[in-house]
């Protein structure tokens, strides 16, 4: 049986790596053969500086270069740790620990977690800082400091002492204690405590990350009150955000539900734009409001969640399903190797739900150049931000179907093009 499962497992992982591999191959090769014709697409052509063409190009390449490297190394760094036999040995350490400090068995579970996530974010180091000190502090986007990296990384382990281990406590407590309908309970808890971070999160978490401050005085201001108080948004909830602090990219985003709920503009992104750009980005984050995006993705995770603990209730009484990875049967063990294995199986799902992601930035975008009547500067805006965040102008379809959470600037200004007609 453990021969089965192993086999089932290395074919799917060998299949998803193909399909990751490949995809990054052909957006590497549609970048180089972009650069080799010098082909600009339509609304950036005549626009975009030669110089900036050619950084974006180069930034492209070094990324899917690098992404390469990340990629056969996260593999083999998670191989490694399913088939050594590395998680049965942590298992023992974990309860041998739990035991002198009589933990007893939740302490095992917890530790046990812990330890798993440390190798894991230990492993990642060295691809986290070639990213941000390497390649993006190359291309002028970095402006994170080491002493701020050390203290975000100090903080968010800080949080997962504070929300991860109880969170993990209560799960494991459901799973012994509720029998077999266990994962319904999980399933209701885990859906609770998400909403309740999506409350959480840019109130007391974010702000602990950077500093979000009302608009400063000023036309931008103005208008973005005006517009706001037109389509019914509480004023209250746009702030600036300090995102220079860590990098030289512009981005905003809506988040947050009920009375949290906020619209951040970064400041670099404000910086950047002209006062129609900023209104513009500022309608389109009021459409993801108005269009109750935040809620539709909320429902489709939690029926991924609620299948995932369905399958999940099985495994744990699936003793080949642990031995086949060195572990003995427990929840712990159940909720990690979950998680570990799930990969293949569950990266179908990730070009689905970016699907959905484009399909809200498409209504997004609709709903600004409405409320707006500009599609123009909508138009100008997306054209300033593609251009400043050095993003690929010509990426793979394929690749772009797959990865991208936003239709490409291309894209949503074709579409733009189509709603003023
Ligand atoms: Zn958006």
């Amino acid at each position: 049986m453990e021969q089965t499962i192993l086999t089932i497992f290395l074919a799917l992982f060998a299949v998803q790596f193909a399909i990751e591999f490949g995809l990054n191959e052909l957006n590497l090769r549609q970048g180089a053969s972009s650069a080799a014709k010098n082909w600009i697409p339509d609304p950036f052509r005549g626009i975009i500086d030669p110089q900036d063409y050619a950084k974006s190009i180069e930034y492209t390449l070094t990324n899917g270069r690098f992404h390469r490297w990340s990629e056969i190394y996260g593999s083999a760094i998670l191989l490694l740790v399913l088939l050594s036999g590395l998680l049965g040995w942590i298992d023992q350490w974990s309860a041998h620990w739990a035991s002198s400090f009589s933990f007893g068995r939740y302490g095992q579970g917890i530790i046990f977690c812990f330890a798993v996530g440390v190798i894991f974010t230990l492993m990642g180091l060295p691809i986290e800082l070639h990213a941000t000190f390497g390649i993006e502090a190359k291309f002028g986007f970095n402006k994170t400091t080491l002493a701020l990296y050390l203290s975000d990384k100090l903080k968010a382990l800080i949080l997962s002492l504070l929300i991860g281990v109880p969170f993990l406590l209560v799960v494991l407590w459901l799973m012994d204690i509720m029998g077999r309908t266990w994962w319904l309970w999980a399933f209701g808890f885990i859906a609770v405590f998400q909403l309740l971070m999506i409350v959480i999160f840019p109130t007391f978490i974010a702000p602990w990350f950077n500093k979000f401050e009302p608009l400063k005085e000023g036309e931008l201001r103005e208008r973005i009150l005006a517009l706001a108080k037109q389509v019914g948004f509480q004023t209250s909830g746009i702030y600036s955000m300090d995102g220079s602090k860590r990098s030289a990219h512009s981005n905003a985003y809506f988040t947050g539900i009920g009375k949290a709920k906020r619209i951040v503009l970064f400041d670099t992104l404000i910086e950047q734009m002209t006062t129609a750009q900023g209104l513009a980005v500022l309608a389109h984050e009021i459409g993801h409001y108005k269009m109750k995006h935040i809620r539709s993705m909320f429902l489709v995770q939690a029926v991924f969640l609620f299948g995932g603990l369905y399958i999940l209730s099985f495994l744990v009484n699936f003793a080949p399903f642990f031995l086949t990875f060195g572990l003995t049967p427990s929840s712990h063990g159940a909720l990690v190797l979950f998680s570990l294995v799930a990969g293949p199986f569950t990266f179908y799902l990730g070009p689905f739900m970016n699907r959905l992601s484009r399909k809200h930035e498409y209504e997004a975008d609709r709903f600004a150049v409405r409320t707006l009547g500009d599609g123009q500067s909508m138009e100008q805006a997306l054209i300033n931000l593609t251009i400043k965040n050095l993003s690929n102008l010509t990426p793979h379809p394929l690749y772009s179907a797959y990865h991208y959470s936003h239709p490409t600037a291309v894209e949503r200004i074709a579409a733009i093009r189509q709603l003023s007609v």
